[in-house]
């Protein structure tokens, strides 16, 4: 087999691989199953993508949403790649399972409930399957933050095909949801390989909100470059956007209620600008590429640390110094607490570790990052010296520990 680092350069115009991706890319073409659990923007893709390109056969791709597919298949065409999707909405499908069928397909993507059932099963069976890609691997457990029942009938179509190793991929899954993505899909143990979540500069500010609108106009007083407010409701967006187009700065509004032109014009205006403010709800970011958002700033409690991680992972991509901040209040986990009551009993559980972990990321008189990085199996021993903890160490347990072990030594 040619080298998996010619393909990339040769296909992907990539000079090398990034982090782990060589060694997930190694474990799959050596027919390993592997759980890889890896930030966004770290290039889990590729590490399908570079596996289907080398080897005969089609790489089944199994994920969650049909705009994400198809943002998926454009970038993978462009690029040459042989692939497409199955989906309700392709009226090619007759072609496609034309072309599976013929081995002219590197990748294949379909939504969870279409491999599971009896005609894709049929179909795989008549072909030549060389892996299995489970992205948004998280969506198979209910320890995750976005569990999908459908992701649960992908076990025996896998089984099925036992030589055809699996690659679940995720950016978000804890140590928890890790173990029962392992254990729901029959990946090995040691199938296992973590990316580095630390996001060096990215410093963390966390503080109780008085009044969130008067607090994030403050801050963006002081804070230039193009920034996220993500507000918890749509309401709440245009009021905020409002408020804060007082400040001087331009501001636009962003939610899932919006006319889809506004909602495409408010984006691609922020995308554009270096001092936009966009006050939004978790709706937006996913799939957007801004490389210089300079804060993010959280206006009220986000679902979880793993949401929380990747709403804050929006800011500096560029590798600048970038900001935060969170704003939360008592009554933000009140709410919290009453929705976690009101989800399907089997849920509850992990829905109360999720919040209980939020809690003591918000309330810790330590070191921000080293808390976020220890809940996602990172280890970071050190304090880190960019968040607001580490900054100005609060006078509390802390504090005294510290004057403790001073006094003490
Ligand atoms: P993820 O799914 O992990 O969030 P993607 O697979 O969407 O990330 O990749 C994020 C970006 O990184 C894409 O623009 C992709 O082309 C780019 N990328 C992936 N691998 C490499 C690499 N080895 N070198 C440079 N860019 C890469
Ligand atoms: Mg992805």
């Amino acid at each position: 087999m040619s080298d998996p680092r010619d393909t990339l350069q040769s296909v992907f115009g990539f000079p090398d691989f990034r982090g782990v991706q060589r060694q997930v890319v190694d474990r799959v073409l050596a027919g390993q199953s592997t759980l890889a659990v890896m930030p966004t923007g770290a290039g889990k893709s590729l590490t399908y993508q570079l596996p289907a390109v080398m080897q005969t056969g089609t790489c089944v791709v199994v994920s969650p949403l049909i705009a994400l597919m198809h943002d998926q298949l454009r970038a993978a065409t462009a690029v040459g790649i042989r692939a497409a999707t199955l989906t309700s909405v392709d009226e090619n499908r007759a072609e496609t399972r034309g072309r599976f069928l013929d081995g002219a397909l590197d990748l294949l993507y379909v939504a969870p409930e279409r491999a599971s059932t009896g005609d894709f099963r049929e179909l795989l069976d008549r072909g030549n399957v060389c892996l299995f890609a489970i992205d948004e691997a998280h969506c198979v457990s209910e320890w995750g933050h976005d569990f999908r029942p459908d992701y649960r009938l992908l076990r025996p179509l896998l089984d099925r095909f036992p030589e055809v190793p699996r690659l679940a991929l995720t950016a978000t899954a804890d140590r928890h949801t890790r173990a029962d993505i392992l254990d729901q899909l029959g990946i090995p143990q040691d199938g296992l390989i973590v990316a580095g979540f630390d996001r060096p500069n990215i410093q963390y500010r966390i503080a109780p909100k008085d009044n969130a609108t008067r607090q994030i106009a403050d801050l963006i007083a002081e804070q230039p470059g193009p920034g996220i407010v993500y507000v918890p409701s749509r309401a709440g967006t245009e009021k905020m956007a409002a408020a804060l187009a007082k400040t001087g700065r331009p501001t636009r509004a962003y939610h899932a209620g919006l006319d889809p032109a506004m909602r495409a014009a408010n984006q691609a205006a922020f995308v554009a600008s270096e001092d936009m403010v966009i006050c939004a709800t978790v709706a937006f970011g996913m799939g957007i590429d801004k490389p210089d958002v300079r804060f993010v700033a959280h206006a009220g409690l986000p679902k979880s640390i793993e949401a929380y991680y990747q709403e804050t992972g929006r800011a500096g991509r560029d590798g600048d110094p970038a900001v935060a901040h969170l704003f939360w209040g008592a009554e933000d986990f009140a709410k919290a607490r009453q929705r976690v009551g009101e989800v399907e009993p089997a849920r509850q559980a992990g829905e109360r570790t999720r919040l209980a972990a939020l809690g003591g990321l918000v309330e810790t008189t330590g070191c921000r990052r080293k808390l976020l990085l220890a809940h996602f199996g990172d280890d970071a021993p050190e304090n880190c010296g960019n968040c607001d903890n580490c900054l100005n160490p609060p006078v509390g347990t802390d504090a005294t520990e510290v004057a403790r072990k001073f006094l003490s030594a």
